[in-house]
């Protein structure tokens, strides 16, 4: 049933200074409430048991794309319309706006926001991957500092994260190093649209002599949160790709990943996908 309306309180903050200092004020009392597509559906199916909501998102200072020679660094707000719009996006870093384009419909893609999909840590969710692959960083900002941590190692456990009750993540960068790399993002849902993943994978490579120089591995909905599988890239660096490195590929990734049974799909289904995925993004590497 949906919640009752009326219990709930929802603050418009002037400006990204006014929000911060709400949350420090009574941290743990206010969150954030971004673009609401997660929220709103809590909400409607009565499972929204926090009550009061800082209303960031007529803040757009939160909605820059700023580029550098070295970064491109987007706003917490940043919608997946205008990750898709973006001309360096598309260019540098595709598996970000292939994710953007597979992830609900337009007015969901209109509404949802990179950092709402972050932190509201769904393990199924689709950006993450890529920003997994791509060594993205996200800011930390509260009232009195503000902090760059690297994207991976921020999701601790299922739902949990590196964040305090006084922070709110501004803005996420990605280093602009992709030139010479394969990308490879592809996620597997009931249908080709609308669906969410029974498993994602964002891998990007780069190979020199035949050799894989670089290889960084991430998926979606294999754990309990999106991982980056250090353990496989390990043992695939400085091999030739072809049928043994993917034989060897598929034995490390069996071990490294642990994904579920649940109304979406089963465990083994998961495993054969995820292991078939890899292997199918190293005989695309093999002819990139
Ligand atoms: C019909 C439908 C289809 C969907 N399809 C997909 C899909 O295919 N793939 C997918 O990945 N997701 C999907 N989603 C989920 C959702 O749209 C995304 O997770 C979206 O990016 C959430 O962003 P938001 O701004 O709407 O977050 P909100 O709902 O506003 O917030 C989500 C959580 O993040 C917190 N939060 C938001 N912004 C910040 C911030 N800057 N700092 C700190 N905390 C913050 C909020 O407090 C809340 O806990 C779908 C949702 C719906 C309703």
């Amino acid at each position: 049933m949906r919640g009752y309306v009326p219990k709930y309180q929802l603050i418009t903050p002037a400006s990204l200074d006014e929000a911060l200092a709400i949350l420090a004020d009574e941290p743990g009392v206010w969150k954030p409430f971004a673009g609401g597509t997660d929220l709103m559906v809590l909400l409607e199916s009565g499972n929204l048991h926090h009550h009061n909501y800082i209303n960031i998102w007529p803040l757009t200072e939160l909605r820059q794309i700023e580029v550098s020679p070295q970064h491109i660094t987007l706003g917490a707000l940043t919608a997946y319309t205008d990750i898709q719009a973006n001309p360096i996006l598309r260019s540098e870093f595709p598996m970000l706006c292939q994710a953007a384009s597979e992830t609900g419909g337009l007015a969901i893609q209109n509404r949802g926001t990179i950092g709402g999909n972050i932190v509201n840590a769904s393990p199924a969710a689709d950006s993450p991957p890529a920003l997994l692959a791509y060594d993205a960083q996200i800011e930390l900002t509260s009232r009195s500092s503000s902090r760059w941590i690297p994207y991976q190692g921020f999701h601790t456990g299922y739902k949990k994260m590196q964040m305090g009750a006084d922070e709110l993540l501004t803005r996420i960068r990605m280093s602009r190093k992709t030139a010479n790399c394969y990308h490879y993002y592809r996620k597997v849902g009931t249908r080709k649209a609308q669906a969410i993943s029974k498993v994602c994978l964002a891998a990007v490579g780069s190979t020199l002599d035949q050799r894989i120089t670089d290889v960084r591995i991430a998926f979606g909905s294999v754990a309990p949160i999106v991982i980056r599988c250090l353990r496989t890239e390990d043992a695939l660096r400085g091999k030739t790709p072809g049928n043994q490195t993917t034989q060897l590929a598929r034995e490390t990734l069996v071990n490294e990943i642990a994904p579920i049974d649940d109304i979406r799909s089963t465990a083994s289904y998961r495993l054969r996908v995820a292991t078939n995925l890899l292997a199918d993004f190293l005989e695309q590497l093999q002819l990139h």
